[in-house]
Protein backbone atom coordinates (compact mmCIF):
# COMPACT_ATOMS: atom_id res chain seq x y z
CA UNK A 1 0.00 0.00 0.00
CA UNK A 2 0.75 3.45 -0.42
CA UNK A 3 -0.75 5.25 2.43
CA UNK A 4 1.28 8.70 1.29
CA UNK A 5 -1.04 8.78 -1.43
CA UNK A 6 -4.77 10.24 -1.52
CA UNK A 7 -7.10 10.50 -4.74
CA UNK A 8 -7.33 13.92 -5.55
CA UNK A 9 -9.60 13.49 -8.39
CA UNK A 10 -11.50 11.06 -10.60
CA UNK A 11 -8.42 8.00 -11.03
CA UNK A 12 -5.72 10.38 -9.85
CA UNK A 13 -3.34 10.06 -7.01
CA UNK A 14 -1.34 12.58 -5.23
CA UNK A 15 1.48 12.79 -2.57
CA UNK A 16 -0.51 14.01 0.51
CA UNK A 17 -1.95 12.91 3.26
CA UNK A 18 -4.59 9.70 3.21
CA UNK A 19 -6.81 11.06 5.83
CA UNK A 20 -7.88 14.69 6.53
CA UNK A 21 -7.68 15.51 10.09
CA UNK A 22 -11.20 17.02 10.07
CA UNK A 23 -12.88 13.77 9.14
CA UNK A 24 -10.07 11.43 10.53
CA UNK A 25 -11.13 8.23 12.31
CA UNK A 26 -9.09 7.99 15.86
CA UNK A 27 -8.30 4.64 14.85
CA UNK A 28 -5.59 4.28 18.19
CA UNK A 29 -8.55 4.88 20.83
CA UNK A 30 -10.61 2.75 19.15
CA UNK A 31 -8.04 -0.02 19.76
CA UNK A 32 -7.36 1.26 23.13
CA UNK A 33 -11.02 1.11 23.72
CA UNK A 34 -11.69 -2.93 22.36
CA UNK A 35 -8.12 -3.84 24.53
CA UNK A 36 -9.76 -1.93 28.02
CA UNK A 37 -12.94 -3.59 27.84
CA UNK A 38 -11.35 -6.71 27.65
CA UNK A 39 -9.07 -5.47 30.86
CA UNK A 40 -12.62 -4.15 32.52
CA UNK A 41 -13.96 -7.88 32.13
CA UNK A 42 -10.68 -9.47 33.20
CA UNK A 43 -10.60 -11.52 30.33
CA UNK A 44 -7.51 -9.71 28.73
CA UNK A 45 -5.44 -12.52 27.32
CA UNK A 46 -1.59 -12.83 28.44
CA UNK A 47 0.42 -16.01 27.47
CA UNK A 48 3.68 -16.69 29.00
CA UNK A 49 7.32 -17.26 27.04
CA UNK A 50 7.63 -21.01 27.34
CA UNK A 51 10.42 -23.30 25.73
CA UNK A 52 10.00 -27.18 25.88
CA UNK A 53 13.25 -28.91 26.17
CA UNK A 54 13.10 -31.95 24.28
CA UNK A 55 13.09 -35.24 26.08
CA UNK A 56 12.01 -33.33 29.42
CA UNK A 57 7.96 -33.14 28.80
CA UNK A 58 5.93 -31.83 30.47
CA UNK A 59 8.65 -29.69 31.96
CA UNK A 60 9.43 -26.49 30.43
CA UNK A 61 11.40 -23.19 30.94
CA UNK A 62 9.58 -20.08 31.71
CA UNK A 63 11.36 -17.00 30.80
CA UNK A 64 9.90 -13.97 32.76
CA UNK A 65 9.53 -10.83 31.79
CA UNK A 66 12.17 -9.48 33.44
CA UNK A 67 14.66 -12.53 31.66
CA UNK A 68 14.87 -14.66 33.92
CA UNK A 69 14.21 -18.09 33.81
CA UNK A 70 12.08 -20.67 35.61
CA UNK A 71 11.49 -24.33 35.47
CA UNK A 72 7.79 -25.00 34.94
CA UNK A 73 5.29 -28.09 34.61
CA UNK A 74 3.11 -27.56 31.75
CA UNK A 75 -0.25 -29.03 32.94
CA UNK A 76 -2.58 -27.02 30.12
CA UNK A 77 -0.91 -28.93 26.75
CA UNK A 78 -2.99 -30.70 23.83
CA UNK A 79 0.22 -32.51 23.38
CA UNK A 80 -1.49 -35.23 25.22
CA UNK A 81 0.19 -38.17 25.04
CA UNK A 82 4.02 -36.46 24.91
CA UNK A 83 4.17 -36.79 20.68
CA UNK A 84 5.93 -33.96 20.66
CA UNK A 85 9.00 -35.24 21.72
CA UNK A 86 8.86 -38.71 20.86
CA UNK A 87 11.93 -40.12 19.17
CA UNK A 88 9.81 -41.94 16.21
CA UNK A 89 8.69 -38.79 15.52
CA UNK A 90 11.73 -36.72 15.95
CA UNK A 91 13.68 -39.13 13.72
CA UNK A 92 10.95 -39.31 10.91
CA UNK A 93 11.51 -34.89 10.81
CA UNK A 94 14.99 -35.05 11.04
CA UNK A 95 15.30 -37.68 8.32
CA UNK A 96 12.69 -35.43 6.26
CA UNK A 97 14.74 -32.16 6.57
CA UNK A 98 17.58 -34.34 5.61
CA UNK A 99 16.29 -35.67 2.40
CA UNK A 100 14.25 -32.99 1.52
CA UNK A 101 14.63 -29.76 3.11
CA UNK A 102 12.79 -26.68 4.75
CA UNK A 103 9.64 -25.95 2.80
CA UNK A 104 7.17 -27.83 0.63
CA UNK A 105 7.67 -25.27 -2.02
CA UNK A 106 4.37 -24.55 -3.48
CA UNK A 107 0.44 -25.05 -2.93
CA UNK A 108 -1.23 -28.75 -3.22
CA UNK A 109 -2.02 -28.28 -6.87
CA UNK A 110 1.35 -26.29 -7.98
CA UNK A 111 4.42 -28.30 -6.83
CA UNK A 112 3.31 -28.77 -3.41
CA UNK A 113 2.25 -32.20 -3.33
CA UNK A 114 5.32 -34.46 -2.32
CA UNK A 115 5.42 -38.37 -1.61
CA UNK A 116 5.30 -37.08 2.50
CA UNK A 117 2.29 -35.64 1.67
CA UNK A 118 0.73 -38.88 -0.01
CA UNK A 119 1.84 -41.24 2.84
CA UNK A 120 0.64 -39.33 5.44
CA UNK A 121 -3.31 -38.90 3.73
CA UNK A 122 -3.09 -43.01 2.83
CA UNK A 123 -1.88 -43.35 6.73
CA UNK A 124 -4.86 -41.25 7.58
CA UNK A 125 -6.79 -42.99 5.71
CA UNK A 126 -6.52 -46.24 6.90
CA UNK A 127 -6.63 -45.02 10.46
CA UNK A 128 -10.25 -44.36 9.96
CA UNK A 129 -11.49 -46.86 7.27
CA UNK A 130 -11.63 -44.35 4.63
CA UNK A 131 -11.21 -44.26 1.25
CA UNK A 132 -9.37 -41.62 1.40
CA UNK A 133 -8.26 -38.44 3.37
CA UNK A 134 -6.95 -34.81 2.48
CA UNK A 135 -4.35 -32.94 4.53
CA UNK A 136 -4.85 -28.91 5.48
CA UNK A 137 -2.50 -26.79 7.67
CA UNK A 138 -4.47 -27.17 10.34
CA UNK A 139 -7.90 -28.58 11.61
CA UNK A 140 -9.35 -25.91 11.69
CA UNK A 141 -8.49 -24.67 8.49
CA UNK A 142 -10.12 -28.23 7.61
CA UNK A 143 -13.30 -27.61 9.54
CA UNK A 144 -13.62 -23.88 8.53
CA UNK A 145 -12.52 -25.35 4.23
CA UNK A 146 -14.76 -28.09 4.11
CA UNK A 147 -17.72 -26.65 5.86
CA UNK A 148 -18.01 -23.67 3.61
CA UNK A 149 -17.82 -25.75 0.76
CA UNK A 150 -20.04 -27.95 0.97
CA UNK A 151 -22.84 -25.90 0.06
CA UNK A 152 -21.03 -25.19 -3.52
CA UNK A 153 -21.36 -29.21 -3.99
CA UNK A 154 -25.00 -29.44 -2.86
CA UNK A 155 -27.04 -26.67 -3.32
CA UNK A 156 -29.16 -25.97 -0.83
CA UNK A 157 -27.73 -27.64 1.23
CA UNK A 158 -28.87 -27.08 5.59
CA UNK A 159 -26.44 -27.09 8.15
CA UNK A 160 -27.41 -28.34 11.06
CA UNK A 161 -24.68 -27.61 13.76
CA UNK A 162 -24.57 -28.15 17.75
CA UNK A 163 -24.44 -25.16 19.71
CA UNK A 164 -20.78 -26.11 21.30
CA UNK A 165 -18.86 -26.83 18.18
CA UNK A 166 -15.32 -25.25 17.72
CA UNK A 167 -15.24 -21.72 16.85
CA UNK A 168 -13.64 -23.28 13.04
CA UNK A 169 -16.51 -24.67 12.51
CA UNK A 170 -19.32 -21.97 12.79
CA UNK A 171 -16.93 -19.96 10.88
CA UNK A 172 -17.37 -22.34 8.59
CA UNK A 173 -20.73 -22.43 8.88
CA UNK A 174 -21.53 -18.78 8.95
CA UNK A 175 -19.72 -18.07 6.06
CA UNK A 176 -20.86 -20.66 3.65
CA UNK A 177 -23.77 -19.14 2.63
CA UNK A 178 -26.24 -21.39 3.02
CA UNK A 179 -29.06 -22.00 5.51
CA UNK A 180 -28.17 -23.23 9.04
CA UNK A 181 -29.66 -24.21 12.00
CA UNK A 182 -28.26 -24.71 15.53
CA UNK A 183 -29.32 -27.01 17.58
CA UNK A 184 -28.97 -27.07 21.70
CA UNK A 185 -25.40 -29.07 23.12
CA UNK A 186 -26.13 -32.45 22.76
CA UNK A 187 -30.09 -32.51 22.06
CA UNK A 188 -30.53 -34.75 19.67
CA UNK A 189 -34.94 -34.20 20.43
CA UNK A 190 -34.01 -30.54 19.56
CA UNK A 191 -32.24 -31.74 16.40
CA UNK A 192 -34.91 -34.24 14.94
CA UNK A 193 -37.36 -31.13 16.04
CA UNK A 194 -35.37 -28.99 13.01
CA UNK A 195 -34.87 -31.96 10.35
CA UNK A 196 -38.55 -32.52 10.88
CA UNK A 197 -39.35 -28.46 10.28
CA UNK A 198 -37.25 -28.67 6.82
CA UNK A 199 -38.13 -29.98 3.42
CA UNK A 200 -37.89 -33.45 3.23
CA UNK A 201 -35.95 -32.99 0.07
CA UNK A 202 -33.25 -30.35 0.99
CA UNK A 203 -29.62 -31.59 1.56
CA UNK A 204 -28.70 -31.76 4.50
CA UNK A 205 -25.54 -32.45 6.97
CA UNK A 206 -24.97 -32.51 10.54
CA UNK A 207 -21.99 -31.21 12.10
CA UNK A 208 -20.66 -31.84 15.62
CA UNK A 209 -18.04 -33.10 17.67
CA UNK A 210 -16.73 -36.52 19.61
CA UNK A 211 -15.75 -34.87 22.84
CA UNK A 212 -16.42 -31.59 23.00
CA UNK A 213 -12.79 -30.42 24.67
CA UNK A 214 -13.81 -27.46 27.53
CA UNK A 215 -16.10 -29.41 29.18
CA UNK A 216 -14.88 -33.34 28.30
CA UNK A 217 -18.06 -34.32 27.29
CA UNK A 218 -19.15 -37.01 23.93
CA UNK A 219 -21.32 -36.11 21.02
CA UNK A 220 -24.55 -38.45 21.12
CA UNK A 221 -22.89 -39.92 18.11
CA UNK A 222 -24.46 -42.87 17.40
CA UNK A 223 -28.31 -41.31 17.92
CA UNK A 224 -27.07 -38.47 15.60
CA UNK A 225 -26.11 -40.94 12.79
CA UNK A 226 -29.65 -42.45 13.34
CA UNK A 227 -31.30 -39.37 12.45
CA UNK A 228 -29.30 -38.90 9.57
CA UNK A 229 -30.31 -41.89 8.80
CA UNK A 230 -34.14 -40.74 9.37
CA UNK A 231 -33.63 -37.92 7.50
CA UNK A 232 -31.28 -38.58 4.56
CA UNK A 233 -28.71 -36.23 6.02
CA UNK A 234 -24.40 -36.21 5.80
CA UNK A 235 -22.80 -36.27 8.93
CA UNK A 236 -19.66 -34.75 10.20
CA UNK A 237 -18.29 -35.09 12.84
CA UNK A 238 -14.49 -33.82 14.74
CA UNK A 239 -12.44 -35.81 16.36
CA UNK A 240 -9.69 -33.51 16.98
CA UNK A 241 -9.87 -33.93 20.69
CA UNK A 242 -9.87 -37.91 20.24
CA UNK A 243 -7.81 -39.12 17.37
CA UNK A 244 -4.69 -40.49 18.92
CA UNK A 245 -6.27 -40.75 21.93
CA UNK A 246 -9.69 -43.08 21.53
CA UNK A 247 -9.85 -46.28 19.49
CA UNK A 248 -8.21 -49.69 19.82
CA UNK A 249 -5.92 -47.91 16.71
CA UNK A 250 -6.52 -44.23 18.36
CA UNK A 251 -9.12 -43.98 15.13
CA UNK A 252 -11.11 -42.03 17.52
CA UNK A 253 -14.51 -41.88 19.18
CA UNK A 254 -15.78 -43.20 16.18
CA UNK A 255 -13.49 -46.25 16.24
CA UNK A 256 -14.06 -46.99 20.08
CA UNK A 257 -17.73 -47.20 19.29
CA UNK A 258 -17.05 -48.57 16.10
CA UNK A 259 -19.29 -45.73 14.38
CA UNK A 260 -16.44 -44.27 12.02
CA UNK A 261 -18.64 -45.98 8.89
CA UNK A 262 -21.84 -44.23 9.94
CA UNK A 263 -19.93 -41.18 9.13
CA UNK A 264 -19.30 -39.10 6.06
CA UNK A 265 -16.52 -36.75 6.90
CA UNK A 266 -14.22 -37.35 9.73
CA UNK A 267 -12.28 -34.12 10.67
CA UNK A 268 -8.89 -34.38 12.75
CA UNK A 269 -6.02 -32.84 13.96
CA UNK A 270 -2.38 -33.56 13.91
CA UNK A 271 -1.39 -31.28 16.47
CA UNK A 272 -2.70 -32.59 19.74
CA UNK A 273 -2.63 -36.25 20.50
CA UNK A 274 0.24 -36.38 17.69
CA UNK A 275 2.25 -33.35 18.73
CA UNK A 276 2.83 -32.31 15.27
CA UNK A 277 0.91 -29.92 13.36
CA UNK A 278 -2.08 -29.65 10.71
CA UNK A 279 -4.99 -30.91 10.20
CA UNK A 280 -7.10 -33.21 7.73
CA UNK A 281 -10.68 -34.83 6.93
CA UNK A 282 -10.86 -38.45 5.79
CA UNK A 283 -13.97 -39.02 3.62
CA UNK A 284 -15.23 -41.20 0.71
CA UNK A 285 -12.60 -40.60 -2.39
CA UNK A 286 -15.30 -38.41 -4.45
CA UNK A 287 -15.83 -36.30 -1.32
CA UNK A 288 -12.41 -35.68 -0.91
CA UNK A 289 -11.66 -35.40 -4.59
CA UNK A 290 -14.72 -32.55 -4.43
CA UNK A 291 -13.64 -31.01 -1.54
CA UNK A 292 -9.47 -30.68 -3.12
CA UNK A 293 -11.22 -29.06 -5.87
CA UNK A 294 -13.33 -26.55 -4.67
CA UNK A 295 -12.04 -25.66 -1.34
CA UNK A 296 -9.85 -22.24 -1.27
CA UNK A 297 -8.43 -23.36 1.81
CA UNK A 298 -6.79 -25.71 0.42
CA UNK A 299 -6.63 -25.05 -2.96
CA UNK A 300 -4.66 -21.55 -2.51
CA UNK A 301 -2.07 -22.06 0.20
CA UNK A 302 1.14 -23.36 0.56
CA UNK A 303 1.03 -27.29 2.18
CA UNK A 304 2.44 -28.26 5.39
CA UNK A 305 6.22 -28.92 5.18
CA UNK A 306 7.29 -32.40 4.03
CA UNK A 307 8.96 -33.03 7.55
CA UNK A 308 5.66 -31.82 9.01
CA UNK A 309 3.80 -34.24 6.96
CA UNK A 310 6.71 -36.99 7.52
CA UNK A 311 6.33 -36.38 11.78
CA UNK A 312 3.27 -36.89 11.63
CA UNK A 313 2.80 -40.00 9.70
CA UNK A 314 5.53 -41.16 11.92
CA UNK A 315 3.16 -40.31 14.65
CA UNK A 316 -0.77 -41.71 13.26
CA UNK A 317 1.64 -45.27 12.52
CA UNK A 318 2.95 -45.43 15.89
CA UNK A 319 0.08 -44.52 17.83
CA UNK A 320 -1.83 -47.23 15.93
CA UNK A 321 -0.23 -49.82 17.91
CA UNK A 322 0.36 -47.99 20.81
CA UNK A 323 -2.65 -48.90 23.00
CA UNK A 324 -1.05 -49.15 26.41
CA UNK A 325 0.28 -44.94 25.74
CA UNK A 326 -3.77 -44.84 25.56
CA UNK A 327 -5.00 -46.54 28.31
CA UNK A 328 -1.99 -44.58 31.15
CA UNK A 329 -3.25 -41.19 29.44
CA UNK A 330 -7.17 -42.81 30.92
CA UNK A 331 -5.39 -44.01 33.95
CA UNK A 332 -3.66 -40.75 35.07
CA UNK A 333 -6.51 -38.29 33.97
CA UNK A 334 -9.21 -40.64 35.93
CA UNK A 335 -6.54 -40.28 39.31
CA UNK A 336 -6.25 -36.64 38.95
CA UNK A 337 -10.21 -36.14 39.11
CA UNK A 338 -10.25 -38.54 41.41
CA UNK A 339 -7.71 -36.36 43.91
CA UNK A 340 -9.35 -33.09 42.80
CA UNK A 341 -13.09 -34.44 43.55
CA UNK A 342 -11.64 -35.65 46.75
CA UNK A 343 -11.03 -32.15 47.45
CA UNK A 344 -14.32 -31.00 46.99
CA UNK A 345 -13.69 -28.95 44.08
CA UNK A 346 -16.02 -28.25 41.31
CA UNK A 347 -14.75 -30.65 38.64
CA UNK A 348 -16.72 -31.50 35.50
CA UNK A 349 -16.20 -35.17 34.69
CA UNK A 350 -17.70 -36.47 31.80
CA UNK A 351 -15.12 -39.63 31.73
CA UNK A 352 -13.06 -38.11 28.84
CA UNK A 353 -9.31 -37.59 29.33
CA UNK A 354 -10.36 -33.62 29.54
CA UNK A 355 -10.28 -32.03 33.49
CA UNK A 356 -12.01 -29.03 33.72
CA UNK A 357 -11.75 -27.44 37.20
CA UNK A 358 -14.63 -24.64 37.34
CA UNK A 359 -13.80 -20.90 39.35
CA UNK A 360 -16.76 -19.35 37.74
CA UNK A 361 -15.28 -16.17 37.54
CA UNK A 362 -12.72 -14.68 35.31
CA UNK A 363 -10.52 -12.76 37.80
CA UNK A 364 -10.51 -15.41 40.15
CA UNK A 365 -9.46 -17.76 37.50
CA UNK A 366 -6.40 -15.73 36.44
CA UNK A 367 -5.64 -15.33 39.56
CA UNK A 368 -5.55 -18.85 40.28
CA UNK A 369 -3.13 -19.65 37.48
CA UNK A 370 -0.87 -16.49 38.32
CA UNK A 371 -0.04 -18.31 42.11
CA UNK A 372 0.47 -21.51 40.15
CA UNK A 373 2.57 -20.28 37.71
CA UNK A 374 4.75 -17.98 40.55
CA UNK A 375 4.86 -19.86 43.67
CA UNK A 376 4.54 -23.12 42.44
CA UNK A 377 5.77 -23.12 38.77
CA UNK A 378 2.47 -24.87 36.95
CA UNK A 379 1.75 -23.34 34.10
CA UNK A 380 -2.35 -23.86 33.61
CA UNK A 381 -4.19 -21.36 31.36
CA UNK A 382 -7.27 -19.32 32.44
CA UNK A 383 -9.92 -20.46 29.83
CA UNK A 384 -12.27 -17.41 29.54
CA UNK A 385 -15.25 -16.66 27.64
CA UNK A 386 -15.71 -16.35 24.98
CA UNK A 387 -14.26 -20.07 25.01
CA UNK A 388 -16.54 -21.08 27.04
CA UNK A 389 -19.82 -19.11 28.73
CA UNK A 390 -18.93 -16.45 31.42
CA UNK A 391 -19.64 -17.63 34.81
CA UNK A 392 -18.25 -20.86 33.87
CA UNK A 393 -14.59 -19.79 33.65
CA UNK A 394 -12.04 -22.51 34.33
CA UNK A 395 -8.20 -24.28 34.48
CA UNK A 396 -8.35 -27.18 32.35
CA UNK A 397 -5.75 -29.39 33.22
CA UNK A 398 -4.87 -31.98 31.06
CA UNK A 399 -2.95 -34.76 32.42
CA UNK A 400 -0.69 -36.97 29.63
CA UNK A 401 1.53 -40.54 30.63
CA UNK A 402 4.44 -38.43 31.14
CA UNK A 403 3.23 -36.46 34.07
CA UNK A 404 4.97 -38.86 36.80
CA UNK A 405 3.30 -39.11 40.22
CA UNK A 406 5.85 -35.87 41.77
CA UNK A 407 3.97 -33.98 38.76
CA UNK A 408 0.85 -34.87 40.18
CA UNK A 409 1.40 -34.47 44.26
CA UNK A 410 2.65 -31.16 43.43
CA UNK A 411 -0.74 -29.91 41.71
CA UNK A 412 -2.84 -31.57 44.15
CA UNK A 413 -1.31 -29.78 46.85
CA UNK A 414 -1.23 -26.58 45.19
CA UNK A 415 -4.67 -26.69 44.19
CA UNK A 416 -5.49 -27.60 47.29
CA UNK A 417 -3.79 -25.04 49.71
CA UNK A 418 -4.97 -21.98 47.04
CA UNK A 419 -8.14 -23.27 46.82
CA UNK A 420 -8.02 -22.46 50.52
CA UNK A 421 -6.43 -19.08 50.06
CA UNK A 422 -8.56 -17.42 47.70
CA UNK A 423 -11.26 -18.84 49.85
CA UNK A 424 -13.09 -20.47 47.27
CA UNK A 425 -16.04 -22.88 48.39
CA UNK A 426 -15.85 -26.39 48.02
CA UNK A 427 -18.99 -28.42 49.16
CA UNK A 428 -21.21 -25.56 47.60
CA UNK A 429 -19.37 -25.90 44.37
CA UNK A 430 -18.81 -29.35 44.08
CA UNK A 431 -22.39 -30.15 44.89
N1 LIG B 1 -11.63 -28.44 16.50
C1 LIG B 1 -11.61 -28.39 17.84
C2 LIG B 1 -12.74 -29.00 18.60
C3 LIG B 1 -10.55 -27.77 18.52
O1 LIG B 1 -10.55 -27.71 19.85
C4 LIG B 1 -9.49 -27.22 17.77
C5 LIG B 1 -8.34 -26.56 18.42
O2 LIG B 1 -8.17 -26.44 19.57
C6 LIG B 1 -9.55 -27.30 16.38
C7 LIG B 1 -10.62 -27.91 15.78
C8 LIG B 1 -8.43 -26.75 15.55
O3 LIG B 1 -7.34 -27.63 15.57
P1 LIG B 1 -5.92 -27.14 15.06
O4 LIG B 1 -5.17 -26.71 16.26
O5 LIG B 1 -5.32 -28.30 14.35
O6 LIG B 1 -6.19 -26.00 14.13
Amino acid sequence: MQGNMSKTGPGKLALGPTRPMETSVDYTAKLDDAIQKLHDEGRYRTFIDIERRNGNFPHAVWTRPDGSEQDITVWCGNDYLGMGQHPVVLEAMHEAIKSTGAGSGGTRNISGTTVYHKKLEAELADLHGKEASLLFTSAYIANDATLSTLPKLFPGLIIYSDALNHASMIEGVRRNGGAKRIFRHNDVAHLRELLEADDPAAPKLIAFESIYSMDGDFGPIEEICDLADEFGALTYIDEVHAVGMYGPRGGGVTERDRLAHRIDIINGTLAKAYGVMGGYIAASEKMCDAIRSYAPGFIFTTSLPPAVAAGAAASVAYLKTAPELRERHQTQASILKLRLKGMGLPIIDHGSHIVPVIVGNPVHTKKLSDMLLESFGIYVQPINFPTVPRGTERLRFTPSPVHGPDEMNRLVQAMDELWSHCALNRAELAG
